[in-house]
Order: C-alpha cells, then structure tokens, then sequence
C-alpha cells in the first residue's frame, strides 16, 4: 500500500471491543490474566499496550521496517538503542549532529566505557580510517542541524556493513515521507517525534524502527529493561499527527523552498543553507536519497549579530523559538540558542556563526510568510 494509506491505516484497525474506528487510549498500567498461567495479548504498560503497539507498527511500515518501538522522548529513543553497545565497544559518530546526541554520547556513554569517535561522515576516506576492530556501529544524521549537510547514508552503510557494524540514522529532519535510511542499508532509524512525526508541537516522543527479527527482539529487551516507553495519552496524539504526515510534508517542503528561493534573492541575506536548492554544494545527492527537501534550513544574513537580533525582534507571524517541525513556523538563533552549549571555537570551525538564522517553516499561507519576513528585513 502507499504511504499515504499506511499513514492512516497501518497498526490499526477497529478495535475489538466496541469497533472504535479511532484506537483508543489504553490508559491502564495493567492487563486481566484470562487465566492461571494464561497472560493475553498484554500484560503490563512497560511491556507492551494496544495504543503503543498501534503507533509502532505504523511507524515500522511507514519506514519500511518490521518493528518500531515507540519512546518518552527522542532522547529515550536514542539512549535506548545507545545500550546496545558495551564497554569496549567503538562508536564512529557524524562530527554534525543534534546537540542532546552529542551530550548524551560524550557524558554518559562514553563515561560507562564505550569509545566514541566524531568523524566528519562526508569524507568516506575519514570514515574507513576511523574503523577499528571493535567498531559496533556509525551514527549518522542528515540533513544536518542547523547547516543542511547531508551524508550519504548508501555508501556509508555499505562501508559499515562490510566491517560487521550497524548503522543508525536520526531521520527526525525529513520523517519517513522524504527518506527512507532502511532501504539505502541503514540498520535502525531513530526519531524524535516531538518534531514532524507529530507536527503540532504538543508532544515530546521519539521511535526507534528496524527491519531484523535479532536486532528487533534486543532493542525491544532494552525499552522494557530500561522503561524508556512513551505513555498511551503521547501514543495517541503522536497517532493522530501522524496521519497527516504526507500532506503536512509537502506543505512544509512547499513553503520553505520557495522561501528560500525567495531568500536567496534576497539583498539582505549572504547565503541559504537548503538541500533543495541547486546552490547547495550537496544538491545531487539531495536528489538521490531524498524525495523532499523538509521544511527547515538556514541562512545567513547580512551583517553582524545586531540585524540579526533586529529580524529576530520583528517577525510577528514567525515565533522566537526552538524545536521545529510543527504546523506553526518558528525561527532561531544558533548562535544564541540551540547551539550555545556547543564550544564556540567548534561552532565557528564548523560554520555556525553569529549571522546565521535557522528557520522552521509551517504550513500557513505562503503569502502571509514571505510578507513577515519582508517587514522584518526592513528592519535589518
Ligand atoms: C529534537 C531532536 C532530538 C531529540 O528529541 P527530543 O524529543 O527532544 O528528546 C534528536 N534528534 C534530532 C535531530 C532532533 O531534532
């Protein structure tokens, strides 16, 4: 079936109490035995529920896996499938990725005797000389935030894959409508939720989904053993976001290219970050690996951090926020926000500086967008 049915579809079907077309919210923490020795289909919450298994089926056959698990947060999703890995086990990491990644892999599983590695993933010279013996696995994700570099997640897998090692992939830019990592050979795609899989910004949670019965059955030991579930209530909302996915996607991918186009003609602004446009240094593999461009990018603009702080201060349709992925369009400051826990010599090594602006574009009129940042410019 087509994305867009299994959207709507996938994981549910009426439910066999009363035929609820809609699952209902399984708010129990415990299941009736029908017997002495004789569990049904669920037992306890942690274990498993009807309104979590119905969210992690349909995000498994969205990603074109075999088992999604479904968690507290995207954190919780990551950490989780982190336990995989043992003391005196090796992690080659993309040297670019979200920054709560890069806080829980240096300070707390590199801490418990796991050897990290950051590797700039683009360079696949860089990566094959980074392996060692003991390499369990490469993470990588992309595009990247908040510079849209993208990594080539065939080439890397096959290079992983031939060593013995799993790759991971955060697909949480492009969801599941815009790229697939299972098929190109990635061996288990992480999500936040929180960002497009849910899309109206009233839930944090995060998935996990793999397409290997072995590997299934010990990321699902790991989400029991540690507790990292999402709750039914967030299992429901993220099933009920997630059925507009496909439309919602390409209103996100229509209005932030054609904001960027519109930017990059712009004279106030140096530069637009967005894999979609044939400027990107990446556009080809964009192409390739990607049937959509998302809905957020970067640019630079023009001058210092004060008109940066000045079109920051007069948007009025755009919120001064972090997060993205929503239906409603948020703009950010890296430098100042999401990115200030980074060192700030690595964020001027890597390019996130003072004038760069990351935008989330939502799906209101394009119109009432560009007109936004229109008057917020004049005052640049
Ligand atoms: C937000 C985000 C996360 C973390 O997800 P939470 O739901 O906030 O825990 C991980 N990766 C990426 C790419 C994100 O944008």
């Amino acid at each position: 079936m087509h994305f867009e049915t299994l959207a709507i579809h996938a994981g549910q079907a009426p439910d066999p109490a009363y035929g609820a077309v809609m699952t209902p919210i399984y708010q129990t923490s415990t299941f009736a035995f029908r017997g002495v020795g004789a569990p049904g289909p669920f037992d306890y919450s942690r274990s498993g529920n009807p309104t979590r298994k119905a969210l992690e089926d349909c995000l498994a056959a969205l990603e074109g896996g075999s088992h999604g698990f479904a968690f507290a947060t995207g954190m919780a999703a990551s950490a989780t499938v982190l336990a995989l890995f043992n003391q005196g086990d090796h992690l080659i990491i993309h040297d670019d990725l979200y920054g709560g990644t890069y806080r829980l892999l240096t300070s707390v599983v590199a801490a418990k005797g796991v050897s990290v590695d950051f590797v700039n993933l683009r360079d696949l010279d860089a990566l094959r000389a980074a392996l060692r013996p003991n390499t369990r696995a490469v993470w990588t994700e992309t595009p990247t935030n908040p510079l849209m570099n993208l990594l080539d997640l065939a080439a890397i897998a096959a290079i992983a894959r031939a060593h013995g090692a799993l790759t991971i992939c955060d697909n949480t830019f492009l969801s599941p409508y815009f790229q697939r990592p299972l098929a190109l050979g990635v061996d288990i795609v992480v999500h936040s939720t929180t960002k497009y899989i849910n899309g109206h910004s009233d839930v944090v949670g995060g998935a996990a989904i793999v397409n290997d019965a072995a590997l299934a059955e010990r990321v699902g030991f790991y989400q029991n053993a540690l507790g990292t579930c999402a709750g039914p209530q967030d299992c429901f909302l993220v099933l009920r976001g997630v059925k507009t996915l496909p439309l919602r996607m390409e209103a996100h991918h229509r209005n932030a290219l054609a904001l960027a186009e519109w930017l990059e003609a712009h004279p106030k602004v140096a530069q637009v970050l967005h894999p979609w446009l044939p400027s990107h240094p990446q556009h080809a593999l964009a192409r390739r690996q990607m049937t959509g461009g998302g809905g957020t990018f970067s640019f630079r603009v023009r001058g210092g951090q004060e008109d940066v702080f000045r079109l920051l201060s007069a948007v009025r349709l755009f919120t001064l926020a972090e997060s993205l992925g929503g239906v409603e369009s948020l703009i950010e400051h890296p430098w100042t926000m999401t990115h200030v826990s980074m060192p700030e010599e690595v964020r001027r090594a890597v390019g996130i500086t003072e004038e760069l602006v990351r935008i989330s574009v939502g799906i209101e009129h394009l119109d009432d967008l560009r007109d936004d940042l229109a008057q917020a410019f004049q005052q640049v």
